[in-house]
């Protein structure tokens, strides 16, 4: 067995890995490309970046392209996002020739690459065109949309929907997200990978010395969200339910920890907002991390009480499940992929507004025994469902049985 494959063994047992193998075997030597747009910031980037070289050790000859154009692509695409999200955002025919043109001219980068390869994984809307720019494909192409597309604002959506509807399969995180297509729709939700720098156990001393260069102090309550600066994700809301939660523990720190993605133009925007709302309260930390922060991560992960991921619309949210891994319970916004995670009085709690989540709060703040036991069901509740073990297992079940049409049947040892 391989370095990686062996390193993960010891996580999610051996079993797991054999079973990869087992499916591996029957795609050995395939060419995957994986096309996204950007490589660092947000979910994706963070999962294809151990996806991508798993399969490689698993035999797969898999590669992961980015796509890059112009700001009026990204304010184009992020404009896409908020649509499918269910802003009733009518976007402008100039943004829509940017998007067309950018993906024209991304095609015509890695048309050869794409037109051989066995599986094309194009994943949310940014690349989507890049279907109907290949002409000469001759492989299955997938387009994996990791969006909460529950309620897509339709004028955008059915913009989209002619791009997307040629392709072989589409994945989304959740059976809510599943949209009205002439192919096979496959519900995978994400995973976090335990071994990266954002996951693996850290040494106390490494902790310590995150909350002494943030100010933060050990001893008082401390409440955490990790997000880039976007208004779904309710920075503001979680200042709020701060300072509600600050009546009853008059000692209560929190820290905002964010960075923009490259493919993010709002960002700097609702930062200020954010800033706006926190005032000069020193016990509110905003901190703008760069891009390859994992281990600083990781560390206010661990060393905060309670995780907070107060969206009002989310894909998945992996900060959830990087919480829970970490020991914590997460107090998450009640929507999309955290519902999947939060399961109430069991790994946290879902809540509708600033009042509720502080209410939350000041419950875990005062039943220490339930915040250490909700915290122990939380870790385990993700060795169960969110490895990348298990996504990159779905993955490989979805390429054999679109490879096979279903008529093929895998005993799994
Ligand atoms: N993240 C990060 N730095 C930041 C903000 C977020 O590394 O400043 C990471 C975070 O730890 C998580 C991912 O980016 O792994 C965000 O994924 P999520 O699904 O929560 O949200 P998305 O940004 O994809 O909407």
């Amino acid at each position: 067995m391989n370095g990686l494959l062996e390193a993960y063994a010891g996580v999610a047992g051996r079993q797991v890995i054999s079973q990869l193998h087992q499916l591996a075997d029957h795609l050995k030597g395939m060419k995957v490309v994986h096309v996204n747009s950007t490589r660092v910031g947000g979910g994706v980037a963070e999962i294809l970046e151990k996806l991508v070289p798993l399969s490689n050790e698993l035999g797969l000859d898999t590669s992961w392209e980015v796509i890059s154009g112009d700001d009026d692509f990204y304010q184009c695409t992020k404009a896409m996002h908020n649509a499918l999200q269910g802003h009733s955002e009518p976007i402008d025919q100039r943004l829509l020739d940017a998007y067309e043109q950018t993906n024209r001219d991304n095609a015509d980068k890695m048309r050869s690459q794409l037109e051989e390869a066995d599986f094309v994984f194009i994943h949310d809307p940014q690349p989507a065109p890049l279907f109907s720019l290949c002409p000469g494909r001759r492989g299955l192409w997938v387009w994996r949309c990791h969006i909460d597309a529950s309620r897509p604002f339709r004028p955008v959506w059915r913009y989209l929907r002619h791009y997307v509807s040629d392709y072989n399969a589409s994945i989304f995180s959740l059976p809510d997200f599943a949209q009205d297509l002439p192919h096979p729709q496959y519900i995978i939700p994400p995973s976090i990978d335990p071994l990266s720098d954002k996951n693996i156990e850290l040494p106390q001393e490494e902790i310590d010395e995150v909350n002494e260069k943030f100010g933060i102090a050990p001893h008082r309550p401390f409440l955490l969200q990790v997000s880039r600066f976007d208004r779904f994700k309710d920075p503001v809301g979680v200042i709020k339910a701060y300072r509600l939660s600050r009546k009853f523990n008059p000692d209560l720190q929190l820290v905002l920890a964010g960075g923009t993605a490259t493919d993010d133009p709002e960002g700097e925007k609702v930062l200020d907002e954010v800033k706006t709302a926190a005032g000069d309260d020193p016990d509110i930390k905003i901190l703008l991390l760069p891009p390859d922060s994992h281990r600083t991560i990781n560390a206010l992960q661990r060393a905060a009480h309670i995780i907070i991921q107060k969206s009002i619309k989310e894909g998945f949210g992996l900060t959830a499940t990087e919480g829970l891994w970490k020991g914590k319970p997460v107090i998450g916004g009640d929507t999309g992929g955290i519902r999947l995670q939060v399961i109430n009085y069991h790994t946290g709690f879902l809540v509708n507004s600033p009042e509720g989540a502080a209410l939350r709060v000041r419950y875990l703040l005062h039943r220490r025994d339930r915040l250490e036991e909700m915290g122990a069901k939380s870790r385990k509740f993700v060795l169960e469902n969110f490895l990348l073990t298990r996504h990159l297992r779905e993955y490989l079940t979805l390429m054999v049985g679109l490879l096979h049409k279903a008529d093929y049947r895998i005993e799994l040892g």
